[in-house]
């Protein structure tokens, strides 16, 4: 098949992408095609991509430092603004020490890669079906085995590992579910990976400054901080900007930097993108009120569409899923939400599972209360009208 005949029928499933035009900075309010909307599809969960004084230290970083970092941190050296920044995250965390990446996606592929070589024993990774493609991506690259446990499904984990007796064995899971917006049984994880000797991989994506005493995330919302091996988490979603890092404890990291290829291979992350993210970590510090008002408004918006008779199937979080089922009524509701003011983002296979396409709502820090009340009645009038009844959520 050619690729214009693989395009025609990615069209005719209602499953070709394409971009829309952004022609403001990322906020709760944008514009987009020329026209301003409420946004709710970013994961600028706190407002800080575009507060202030992260603008004014990636500014002033620019100017101090340079645009760029001109190649890994092994080839020409750690400047202080990385080492800075790893610090800091380390104490926010509580571990011993952290590894900044290029992204989410490098270090998820560099974390799991380089954990599924630390055997012998040839080590097997397990991993939640719902875990992010950057995950499954890690899964690949590494060549290890990988146990693809069904959602949240302990039951079929513990089988999993009973059958790996003798093997180094890696438990990976989203801590906030990127489609779902529910989150991982991360007391229950700890328990079977110590029963197991496993390591504990999460990745706190959605949870760094959304959930958590201060926005520390999920896992030190479940307590378990101390227990987890190693955390990842962007600093491209709450925290505003980009890149990403490992928290955990300081020979991990070494073996990290030693082994995680996208750390080794790739170029270190421009000192404006890791001294902003650094300010919205001092941000988050100083107002951790921001991420009370995320949960209450994530609280407001999930209730709003409850009452308008559409459930958030199953999300707890910032994250809220409209499911739909079919790919061109996702797509369509989405288009029809857009012309009447609400951004929101039709997700469709491959990204999640056949019959699950959904619209995929991100809640702000910064809405109003008035803005997801709107926007919750916008979205139940453009689902009713192309005709797309909720679908309560699917076994996994
Ligand atoms: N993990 C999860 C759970 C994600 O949702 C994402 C981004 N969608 C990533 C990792 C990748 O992070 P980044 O955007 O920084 O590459």
């Amino acid at each position: 098949m050619s690729l214009e005949q693989r395009l025609d029928d990615l069209r005719a499933r209602g499953l070709l992408r394409s971009l829309r035009h952004v022609e403001s900075a990322q906020g709760a309010r944008l514009v987009v095609d020329g026209r301003p909307v409420l946004g709710l599809c970013s994961n600028n969960y706190l407002g800080l991509a575009g507060e202030p004084r992260v603008r004014d230290a990636a500014a002033e970083a620019a100017l101090r430092w340079g645009a760029g970092a001109g190649a890994s941190r092994l080839v020409s050296g750690t400047m202080s603004v990385h080492d800075d920044l790893e610090r800091r995250l380390a104490a926010f965390k509580g571990t011993e020490a952290a590894l900044l990446f290029g992204s989410g996606y490098l270090a998820n592929v560099g974390v799991v890669t380089a954990l599924a070589q630390a055997g012998p024993p040839e080590p097997v990774v397990f991993s939640d079906a719902l875990n992010h493609a950057s995950i499954i991506d890690g899964c690949r690259l590494a060549r290890a085995r990988t146990f693809v446990y069904r959602h949240r499904d302990l039951e079929h984990l513990t089988w999993g590992l009973q059958g790996a007796r003798g093997h180094a064995a890696v438990i990976v899971t989203d801590s906030v579910f990127s489609m779902d917006g529910d989150v991982a049984p991360l007391v229950a994880l700890i328990e079977l990976a110590r029963r197991h000797g496993a390591r504990l991989v999460v990745d706190e994506a959605h949870g760094t400054g959304c959930l958590g005493p201060g926005g520390r995330g999920a896992v030190h919302a479940a307590g378990v901080q101390d227990e987890v091996d190693v955390v990842v988490s962007t600093l491209g979603k709450a925290l505003g900007s980009y890149g990403a890092f490992a928290a955990c404890d300081a020979t991990t990291a070494r073996w990290l930097l030693n082994a995680a290829r996208p750390f080794v291979f790739s170029t270190a992350l421009p000192p404006p993108v890791v001294a902003a993210a650094g300010a919205a970590l001092g941000v988050l510090q100083d107002e951790p009120e921001r991420v009370s008002r995320l949960q209450a408004n994530a609280a407001l918006l999930r209730a709003e569409l409850a009452r308008a008779g559409l459930p958030g199937a199953g999300s707890t979080t910032q994250i809220v899923p409209l499911i739909v089922g079919d790919a061109g009524e996702a797509v369509r509701a989405c288009e029809l939400a857009l012309e009447r003011g609400v951004f929101a983002q039709a997700i469709r296979p491959p990204t999640v599972p056949e019959g699950t396409s959904r619209l995929r709502l991100a809640v702000m820090a910064t809405h109003t209360e008035a803005d997801l009340r709107a926007a919750a009645a916008t979205l139940a009038s453009a689902a009713a009208a192309v005709g797309a009844g909720a679908v309560q959520p699917r076994a996994a």
